[in-house]
């Protein structure tokens, strides 16, 4: 059987983190388009060349060159019995994209949700920690206001498409959190 889920949640909220240790348990592969970008960055690969200063201004990447590299992606063998999306979709047109690619339904949509306090908190922290090239407080504040006004709506789109969304509180310590996410998947 396979397990085909998206993962949602704000920058900040723990979403890779989680999404990292679910797609484990799960036995299928994590797809993170942030990190897939990253690495075109890194490479210097045409596609590197178009994001860099899209991410780094914490816009979205445009949605024909991210469609296509999930695409490409969902293609590759490791795929063909399910995955955990991370980062993508991040707006309605993406998610239809995706609806007229996929050859089989989606399982479940995660949410992971944290007040927004918390969330600028995590971020400065974790740009201190790591220096990520997109994590000053302005690139924050762009990618928290994206995520409210074109990637939260994703919640209704696909409760009204049928698919289920899992609304986990994602307050608190990893493995608190990770408790919850975990309990979310046999839930009903
Ligand atoms: P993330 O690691 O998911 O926070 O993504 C980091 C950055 O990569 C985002 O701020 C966007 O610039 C870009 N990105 C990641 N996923 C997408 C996507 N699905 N659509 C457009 N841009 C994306």
């Amino acid at each position: 059987m396979g397990l085909r889920l998206i993962f949602l949640g704000p920058q900040g909220s723990g979403k890779g983190t989680q999404a990292s240790r679910l797609a484990r348990l799960m036995g299928v592969p994590h797809i993170s388009t942030g990190a897939m970008l990253r690495e075109a960055v890194a490479d210097g690969t045409e596609l590197g060349r178009k994001a860099d200063a899209i991410m780094q201004a914490g816009d979205l990447v445009p949605d024909d060159l991210v469609v296509a590299m999930v695409g490409e992606r969902l293609s590759q063998p490791d795929a063909k019995c399910g995955y955990l999306l991370d980062g993508f979709p991040r707006n309605v047109a993406q998610a239809e994209a995706l609806d007229a690619v996929l050859e089989d339904p989606l399982d479940a949509v995660v949410r992971l949700d944290v007040p927004h306090e918390e969330l600028m908190k995590r971020m400065l922290l974790r740009a201190e920690a790591e220096g990520r090239a997109d994590d000053t407080e302005e690139g924050i504040s762009r990618r928290l206001e994206i995520y409210w006004e074109e990637t939260a709506p994703l919640s209704g789109y696909y409760a009204n498409t049928g698919v289920a969304v899992r609304v986990v509180d994602g307050f608190g310590g990893i493995d608190e959190v990770f408790a919850r996410v975990a309990l979310s998947m046999a839930v009903e």
